[in-house]
């Protein structure tokens, strides 16, 4: 085989590999990033708000409420009311839908 595709193949097996490490898919699929980190605080926090990363609904979700702070479709956003780094896709029962 030649060495230029032998390298290929091998550089397609390291994309494979590093894709399929614990985490990545789940940092950037469909559901949203992973925002699961958060102090004892912010998750009792989200345990009295009934906080859920991924919600189905196509408006009533952080992205839409006041109290989020955007930073990127695939990254998390910050909740000022003390839930932490929430995920642009998540929600809970304070949600306030943005003027
Ligand atoms: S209050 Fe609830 S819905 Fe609003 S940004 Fe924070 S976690 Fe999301």
């Amino acid at each position: 085989m030649s060495g230029r595709r032998d390298f290929l193949r091998r550089g397609g097996q390291t994309m494979l590999v590093v894709l399929a490490a614990p985490g990545v898919l789940a940092a950037c699929g469909s559901d949203g990033p992973d925002c699961a980190q958060a102090s004892a605080a912010e998750q009792a926090e989200r345990a009295a708000a009934h906080y859920v990363a991924h919600t189905t609904s196509g408006t009533r979700n952080c992205t839409n409420c006041t109290f989020f702070t955007d930073h990127g479709a695939a990254t998390c956003g910050a909740c000022s009311m003390n839930l932490g780094a929430v995920s642009p896709l998540g929600v809970c029962d304070r949600f306030a839908a943005r003027a």
